[in-house]
């Protein structure tokens, strides 16, 4: 990047540090972050978590001007790029031009996360609109944005075509979780049909609408023409957990391939997990820094047991490095039955039998005690998995698989569908699921049907994982749960 002169106002102090000096002026705006000595003007402007050192000779600005450089104004200035005689910079700019383009009342400011001392991950959350101002949300939220766009990189360099698609559904049949309503009804003067039943007829969509909680279904239509397809957009879950990983809104990816089987599925998830990780190790070098230096901190007042064993960039580079172990649910339950939790009965839901439903302190123990690695684990009980995956020849499981991930548990849930017209309608007719609703979804298995498989991956749990935040409300800029649409 080409470092600007004062005419042309667009330079990022992101290159600004790293230029060598030079005599030319240039003009940079940004935040004010501090303010030492009436001298030396820490500047951001969000292009790095690096701040600009702006060196002014205060006898050469009016006192007025410069007592409204405070924490938070924003200021436009001009100089010169000098060898910075502090530590800590290379160089700084020596200010010729200084004006304050929008004030911040340092008693206001004050009252808000903008004041310079340690506020709480909770506080911070309650001033959404600011907290991507602090160090540690600007180094989260840049990391996001990087993460996006390894996402479509990897998938475009695999000749994969980016679908959109709906957000508003009509099927209620996606069955990955609670869905939204979406109506224009007045909810004060409901119509009602002959049996007193809410007349949807009289609705917007003529039907009953919600919000989609997965582009799976749709994704496969275009997967059996494109070959190749992925969805990145927003989904939409009504379930009222209130835990570290589950938003009510969140951004799933989801690839679906034909002709691919469920190993073949499991090589993509895994190798697309470690493409965009380590594009993330590779473009996030500053911010990735910042972030394990604050994972310390925080750890820091944790049990020793309860401190991770590597360092956020050691651990990235694990996975990017290693291969994820890949494991039956069948073994998986006789691990974890002969686990120390399980005998000692510290599990909350212990193991008893062939069946049970893993809860995420098992999917951790696995991955983060027994493995010490990435975990896949394929082949589930077919009733506690959803209608449209494959039915191994066994009759009892499915070829589905999740990714499990340290810290996070399940990253990434997928499976081979079922491609066979009569397993498939027989299985939806024994789940009680609408044929007539989901006429179309059979017609793929009339019209040429294959084997096809697919995945979705959380994109807040893949930047929860990349960053090193525990919450998943931390890794989103307004984060959606149960009683919280703020912003
Ligand atoms: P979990 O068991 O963690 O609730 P799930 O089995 O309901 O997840 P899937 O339906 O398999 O999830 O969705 C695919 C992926 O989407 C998950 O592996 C996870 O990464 C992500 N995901 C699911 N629900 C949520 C949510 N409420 N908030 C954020 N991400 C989610
Ligand atoms: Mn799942």
């Amino acid at each position: 990047m080409t470092i600007k002169s004062s005419e042309m106002q667009e330079n990022r102090i992101k290159d600004i540090i790293a230029a060598n000096p030079s005599i030319t002026e240039i003009t940079i705006q940004g935040w004010v972050r501090a303010f030492r000595s009436n001298r030396f003007i820490a500047l951001n402007d969000g292009s790095t978590i690096k701040n600009l050192q702006c060196v002014v000779g205060f006898e050469n600005f009016k006192e007025t001007l410069l007592k409204k450089v405070t924490i938070g104004a924003a200021i436009k200035v001009t100089g010169s790029i000098v060898e910075s005689q502090g530590k800590g910079q290379k160089v700084e700019i020596q200010v010729s031009k200084l004006e304050v383009l929008g004030e911040a009342d340092p008693e206001e400011v004050k009252l808000t996360i903008l004041s310079p001392k340690r506020h709480s991950l909770e506080k911070l959350r309650e001033e959404a609109h600011l907290r991507v101002r602090t160090n540690t949300f600007s180094a989260i939220m840049r990391t996001r944005s990087k993460l996006a766009f390894a996402v479509h990189e990897y998938f475009q360099k695999n000749d994969f075509n980016y679908m959109h698609t709906p957000i508003i559904t009509g099927s209620d049949a996606e069955g990955a979780g609670e869905m939204f309503k979406v109506s224009t009804l007045n909810p004060k003067d409901l119509p009602l049909n002959k049996e007193g039943k809410i007349d949807y007829k009289k609705d917007f969509f003529e039907k009953e609408t919600n919000l989609t909680v997965s582009g799976q279904l749709e994704a496969e239509t275009y997967a059996m023409a494109l070959g190749k397809v992925y969805t990145f957009g927003p989904t939409f879950r009504a379930e009222n957990s209130n835990t570290s990983r589950h938003l009510a809104e969140f951004w799933m990816i989801e690839p679906e391939v034909a002709f691919y089987d469920l190993d073949q599925n499991m090589d993509l998830a895994e190798d697309f997990i470690k493409y965009v990780v380590n594009y993330a190790i590779e473009n996030c070098k500053d911010d990735l820094e910042f972030l394990e230096q604050r994972l310390l901190q925080e750890e820091k007042s944790k049990p020793q047991a309860e401190r991770s064993e590597m360092s956020l960039r050691d651990k990235l580079a694990f996975i990017g490095k290693n291969n994820f172990k890949r494991v039956s649910y069948s073994e998986a339950i006789d691990i974890l039955r002969n686990s120390k939790p399980n005998k000692k009965k510290k599990f909350k839901y212990l193991i008893n039998e062939w069946g049970a439903d893993l809860q995420s302190e098992h999917e951790r123990f696995l991955v983060e005690k027994h493995f010490k690695c990435p975990v896949i684990l394929f082949d589930y009980p077919a009733n506690i998995k959803a209608f449209y995956m494959r039915l191994n020849d066994d009759g009892k499981t499915v070829r589905a698989m999740d990714v499990l991930f340290p810290g996070i548990g399940e990253i990434v849930g997928g499976s081979q569908r079922e491609e066979r017209y009569d397993v498939l309608r027989q299985k939806m007719t024994d789940l009680d699921i609408d044929e007539e609703e989901l006429y179309w979804y059979l017609d793929l298995r009339k019209f040429g049907t294959a084997v096809h498989s697919g995945f979705g991956l959380g994109f807040e749990r893949l930047v929860q994982f990349v960053t090193g935040m525990g919450n998943i409300r931390d890794v989103i800029p307004y984060p959606r749960t149960p009683g919280n649409a703020s912003f």
